[in-house]
């Protein structure tokens, strides 16, 4: 009741209730002020309080400058700094890794591009050498090459005078669902001034790529849920190594190429751009040879899945086919698998990680549009296909790649004896040779059986009498299928 009157009166005669509790102004004669009546004049005159809100004055102070100089800072690097982030997943990201390993003078590894060193990752290739003499790697001495990247963590790079580039490779704590492997990112800085030199940076990362694989066929294979390239890429082999009978390699080769000159045909016309060849024939004709050598020849890569391999299941193959990397064909092998696959399941309710051949059809039907898409399927056993493969759109070429016959006995000679077997009599004996032995499957004899022998016998073969065709000609015998008794 008391605090409320004193609430009331009026400002002048205003006393403080003591039991307030605070300790107001020192005399009682000053006259109020709001600050007063809210008792702040007690505390600012309290030294403790004071220097209290001193220090918080000058820590908010100082707090306010320090985040205008942070976004000061962010937006001085926004507007001074150019940021290009490259994932592990495009193409780029082992070209810009490689072209930071290219030395930049002649004068050592420590004139290299990356010139403030922290940390450093080798990724080491063996290949075995032939023995010195005697030939043969198998045990023999290998050939390391090791190739040094950036490593992780951050590293500053010299361009060229005055250019420098900041990269910061970066390995994420995130995996990716496709791999099993962390996310990799590699970051570039560059000051906005020198943003030119993106483009000169990727468009030399590329060339040097290109310079890498030029004469060279990269063949991929299917890692988990991804293509990855199985192996170093490999020499081309030229269209001329492979042998087949009379015609055949052209009439492919003319109908691809053909293929490949004629987009806008498709597209005019609303048909998806692919096209679908089947070889199939017995094993070591040269079927895949074939295809790794059209593919040197178009300069395309090989993206090649083998769909008798346990795990390769409808869905793994449907999602690889819509990743196909770019400009390469795609080799199915064994495609009789997915129908053997089926009767299986139908028989004996077996489910296992394979695929259907439904699977295999959906796959086929949904290669993706706008870029060629050239599929070759392989079979050994065409006598298992169901004839909804074999339909335009899924194949469109059908082609028996068989056993050996004389025209390429006669070529296969020529590769290997043709500097020595001069007026060509040396060729002629080893026909005749495989003739009497009924390998080309017309023999007249009673006596001898008609059977065949495969392109892959005849190159073993020559390749195991190297430079001595009289050897050859006495082992041809060695080239008769032998058939094993159970
Ligand atoms: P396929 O795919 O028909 O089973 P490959 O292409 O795998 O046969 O051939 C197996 C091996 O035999 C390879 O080393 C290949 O060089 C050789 N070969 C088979 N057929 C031929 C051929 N027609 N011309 C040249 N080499 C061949």
């Amino acid at each position: 009741m008391r605090l409320a009157e004193t609430c009331f009166a009026s400002l002048e005669t205003f006393k403080p209730p003591s039991h307030v509790g605070l300790t107001m102004s020192a005399d009682p004669q000053t006259p109020l002020t709001a600050q007063s009546i809210l008792g702040l004049d007690v505390l600012f005159s309290n030294p403790v309080f004071a220097g209290g809100i001193g220090l918080a004055g000058l820590g908010a102070a100082a707090a306010f400058a320090r985040r205008g100089v942070i976004s000061g800072a962010a937006l001085l690097k926004r507007q001074m700094l150019v940021n290009i982030e490259v994932s592990k997943r495009d193409p780029a990201y082992n070209w810009v890794l490689a072209w930071l390993a290219q030395p930049r003078d002649n004068s050592g590894f420590l004139a290299r591009r990356i010139t403030r060193l922290r940390n450093l990752s080798v990724t080491t290739s063996t290949k075995s050498i032939e023995k010195a003499a005697g030939g043969g790697g198998e045990g023999g001495r290998t050939h390391a090459d090791f190739r040094v990247q950036p490593g992780f963590g951050r590293h500053i790079i010299r361009h060229r005078p005055g250019v420098y580039i900041a990269v910061n490779r970066e390995k994420a704590s995130t995996t990716s669902t496709a791999t099993g492997e962390p996310h990799e990112t590699l970051t570039l800085t560059l000051l906005w001034q020198h943003r030119n030199v993106i483009a000169e940076v990727f468009t030399e990362a590329h060339a040097l790529a290109q310079r890498f694989h030029e004469g060279k066929t990269i063949v991929y294979a299917a890692r988990r849920m991804e293509w990855a390239p199985l192996g170093k890429p490999r020499l081309k082999r030229p269209l001329g190594s492979v042998i087949l009978d009379e015609g055949v390699k052209e009439r492919i080769v003319d109908d691809v190429k053909e293929f490949l000159a004629a987009q806008q045909w498709y597209t005019d016309r609303g048909v998806p751009y692919r096209r679908g060849y089947l070889l199939y024939g017995p094993p070591g004709t040269g079927k895949t040879s074939f295809i790794q050598a059209l593919a040197g020849e178009l300069d395309y890569s090989v993206a090649m899945i083998n769909l008798s391999e346990i795990g390769i299941t409808d869905d793994l193959l449907a999602q690889l086919l819509t990743q196909l990397p770019e400009k390469s064909i795609l080799l199915l092998e064994d495609v009789d698998a997915a129908l053997v696959n089926r009767r299986q399941r139908d028989a004996d309710g077996y489910s296992g990680g394979t695929v259907t051949f439904s699977g295999l059809l959906n796959a086929l039907d949904g290669l993706a549009a706008g870029e060629d898409r050239i599929a070759f399927l392989t079979t050994n056993h065409i006598d298992r296909l169901d004839p909804a493969l074999i339909r335009p759109g899924r194949v469109d070429m059908m082609v028996r790649i068989g056993e050996a016959t004389p025209y390429q006995a006669a070529q296969m000679w020529d590769r290997y004896y043709g500097d020595i077997d001069l007026d060509g009599a040396g060729r002629e004996k080893f026909l005749k040779r495989l003739q009497e032995l009924g390998l080309f499957g017309d023999s007249q004899d009673p006596d001898v059986p008609k059977r065949h022998t495969s392109t892959a016998a005849i190159q073993g073969l020559f390749q195991f009498n190297k430079g001595d065709m009289e050897g050859a000609i006495k082992m041809a015998e060695g080239l008769i299928p032998r058939t094993f008794e159970p």
